[in-house]
């Protein structure tokens, strides 16, 4: 019905929606306190009902119904499935959508930027409001802004270009959707992020109990992503590496939340787009040979696990998308192939 992309629209919407509540409370009760009083006067007056008085009241009554019906089936016809400019007309959610309106006024930017911001402030405003939690912050600018930078949330269709013998993973198809993804011919085929549509979210399918739920693993992770995980990490065993994977194989839309607002600007994806909520993403540990773990500032050659896992991933269907992006993850791991559906 609406879409919400004009502030003009945000805000009238905000204010059919007091007035409709207000005529769905404050009016009739209004009302009711004018029939009380009559009654009351009537009384002092030595309690005549009479016909002109009824008369007078059943009016009342009359209007209050009227405007109570009136408001509430607007308010239900408005408010159908569907109409998420509607839903999202609160006042904390206006506020913070001037407060955006104005920012990406500031920085002309292209259509398609602004809206892609605005349409994500919307989103991170309205989930604060739901969840009442209000640490939730509202993405910076810069996040948009700053949107050749590859982080987690930028996820492109990269080509397969897999030069080695081991194929195996590309004849993958299964067609059964597992935390919305499923794999076709070795890609991996996951929603689209559609504003507004909570179920194209990262992090809100995550199974709470996987191996009841069909899940190869106990983490959550993607049957398939798992498979590669465990070739991957088997193959550097027999190498003499040792890699972990880690045990969070699904990252719920909360947690992200929480890594969104605690860690670095730009460090965790913004929160309904990272692919560790689908399940196809993991962040591995590397080990030196006396079996410590590489620390942080670590290289392929001073950390030689994680030297092969770079060299190697390609082979299992896995790549490090994030190697070389402002915000280095070499941890990071994903399918080579992602497609949006
Ligand atoms: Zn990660």
């Amino acid at each position: 019905m609406f879409n919400c992309n004009s502030i003009n629209l945000l805000t009238f919407t905000y204010y059919l929606k007091v007035i409709l509540g207000l005529c769905m409370t404050i009016v009739p009760l209004f009302f009711i306190e004018k029939i009380v009083i009559s009654f009351i006067k009537n009384k002092e007056k030595g309690f005549k009902i009479n016909k002109m008085f009824l008369k007078k009241q059943l009016k009342t009554i009359y209007y209050l119904i009227s405007i109570f019906l009136l408001a509430f089936s607007l308010y239900n016809v408005i408010n159908k499935d569907g109409n998420k400019c509607f839903m999202y007309a609160t006042k904390d959610v206006l506020n913070d959508y001037k407060v955006a309106y104005n920012e990406v006024t500031k920085n002309s930017l292209d259509e398609k930027t602004k809206n892609n911001y605005l349409e994500s402030v919307l989103l991170t405003s309205y989930d604060k409001n739901i969840e009442n939690n209000k640490n939730v912050n509202i993405p910076p600018i810069e996040t948009v802004l700053n949107n050749k930078t590859k982080t987690e949330e930028t996820v492109k269709v990269e080509q397969l270009n897999n030069k080695t013998n081991d194929t195996t993973y590309l004849k993958e198809t299964d067609k059964t959707i597992q935390n919305k993804v499923y794999v076709v011919n070795g890609k991996f085929y996951l929603p689209n992020y559609v504003y507004g549509n909570k179920a194209s979210y990262s992090g809100v399918n995550c199974p709470s109990n996987p191996l009841k739920e069909g899940y190869n693993n106990p983490y959550g992770y993607n049957n398939y992503f798992y498979t590669r995980l465990t070739k991957f990490v088997e193959a550097a065993k027999s190498n003499g590496y040792k890699i972990t994977i880690s045990h969070q194989g699904c990252r719920s839309y909360k947690t992200q939340v929480n890594y969104y607002n605690t860690m670095a600007k730009g460090r965790a994806a913004q929160p309904g787009y990272s692919l560790h909520g689908f399940g196809i993403a993991s962040d591995l540990e590397f080990y030196k040979s006396d079996g410590s773990v590489c620390p942080y500032g670590r290289t392929d050659s001073s950390c030689p696990s994680m030297g092969w896992a770079h060299k190697n991933a390609s082979k299992y269907g896995l790549t490090f998308p994030l190697l070389h992006a402002s915000y280095k993850e070499d941890w990071h791991i994903e399918p080579l192939t992602k497609v949006r559906y």
